[in-house]
């Protein structure tokens, strides 16, 4: 088996390793997933921002850069990881929230349709989004249950759709299994039954690469502080397909999405295109981190940053099959790198124990319930000697 040390010298990606600020206390950084460290660069730009635009510009700066901040950046989102056209992206909310406005938008634009359908594995969020929206929509929710390693597949999902399918809502890359879902193909099969698609992509966005436009995907939504390295809380993105922006209408109707929000009208009236999909004054401060992250994916391209990932998850799979299977770890991540994302889940019932003393000893993945450890790997800021270390803590851990 190749070693660590060999892995990371032959990594071409290893430079950028350096990029992100570390401290010597956390040895193995393992959650990258869940919460992306901070570039170098962000570190002083949050800074600088402080005096330099907040504290220099005053309210100036945002008739100067700050009010079209949440679709400049959207349309970096969009060209550097969603493969999608200028316009069609914004930053604003929470995940949670944006979800809401799309999942209710779509629905409002199948009004002879109640279906939605889901799986039982999709993020915590999501599900109580979708029976919250159902109950106060009057439509159904119909579950699909995948495989505890996997994700929804094409034929639960073609089983599944019917002529009363308005949407369907699913995760692109599981946050438990990690699965990697065919979007293309599920998004196909749903337009040929009629229904429009949600894809959920906070765990894939910035480590899978994404085509939204040639794939036909009509919403989508996803974080910024995990694989986009935004910081904690920063606000999402959401993908609204340019054919629809103009038909639909959104919930949250905020003076920030109409057309001319400094008029201070009587009524509501929705922006043209994007914009209207905006709906309160957009966080500044969290839109700030995500640029430069996107500037490093950008360098390297997504499919430079999707080759690590899947030596890096390859890594972390060889030495669970080596030190962990034989102690009766399970792994619960696809085994096929094409249909895994960038993070692998390992489950053990000892696991809530073990996860919390590797903290102890700065080595950092997460636990999930019921008895499961992610191994996380950021491809950009993450080497193949913190995997190696993490699994052998864990193994360690196990004794
Ligand atoms: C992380 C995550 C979320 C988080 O939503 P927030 O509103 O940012 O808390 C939602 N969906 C998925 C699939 C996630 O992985």
């Amino acid at each position: 088996m190749t070693t660590a040390a060999e892995l990371d010298a032959a990594d071409p990606l290893s430079g950028y390793l350096d990029k992100f600020y570390r401290t010597e206390e956390v040895v193995a950084y393992l959650d990258g997933n869940s919460l992306g460290r901070p570039t170098r660069a962000s570190v002083e730009r949050l800074a600088s921002f402080a005096t330099e635009q907040w504290g220099s510009r005053l309210i100036r700066g945002w008739d100067e850069q700050w009010y079209d901040l949440p679709l400049k950046v959207g349309d970096r989102v969009g060209a550097v990881t969603l493969g999608a056209a200028a316009g069609q992206v914004f930053i604003g909310d929470s995940t949670t929230v944006i979800l809401y406005k799309l999942i209710r938008t779509a629905l409002d634009a199948r009004p002879d349709r109640d279906e939605i359908i889901v799986d039982t594995d999709n993020f915590p969020t999501d599900r109580y989004l979708l029976e919250g929206i159902a109950a106060e929509r009057g439509k159904k929710l119909r579950w699909i249950t995948p495989e505890h390693d996997a994700g929804a597949t094409e034929a639960q999902i073609a089983q599944a759709l019917g002529p009363k399918t308005a949407l369907v809502v699913l995760s692109h890359v599981a946050y438990r299994s990690g699965y990697l879902a065919d979007a293309e193909a599920i998004t196909k099969i749903a337009h040929e039954a009629g229904a429009l698609v949600l894809w959920d992509l906070c765990h894939s966005v910035g480590s899978v690469p994404i085509s939204l436009d040639e794939w036909g995907v009509d919403l989508a939504a996803g974080c910024t502080y995990k694989y986009l390295n935004g910081g904690p809380g920063s606000p999402a993105f959401g993908y609204v397909r340019k054919e629809h922006q103009d038909s639909f209408r959104q919930p949250i109707q905020g003076w920030m999405g109409t057309s001319n929000p400094f008029e201070m009208g009587p009524a509501y009236e929705p922006h043209d295109g994007i914009r209207r999909f905006i709906s309160g004054t957009p966080s500044v401060i969290g839109m700030l981190a995500m640029q430069d992250m996107l500037d490093l994916i950008e360098e390297v391209g997504m499919a430079g940053v999707r080759a690590k990932s899947e030596k890096l998850t390859e890594f972390a799979v060889e030495l669970f099959d080596k030190l962990l299977a034989p102690k009766s770890v399970v792994l619960a991540s696809p085994r096929d790198p094409a249909r895994r994302g960038s993070h692998v889940t390992i489950d053990h019932d000892s696991f809530a124990e073990v996860n919390a003393k590797l903290w102890t000893q700065g080595i950092i993945p997460d636990f999930r319930r019921p008895n499961g450890i992610r191994l996380g790997l950021s491809p950009l800021s993450t080497s193949f000697q913190e995997v190696e270390t993490g699994v052998r803590a864990i193994e360690a851990g196990l004794q």
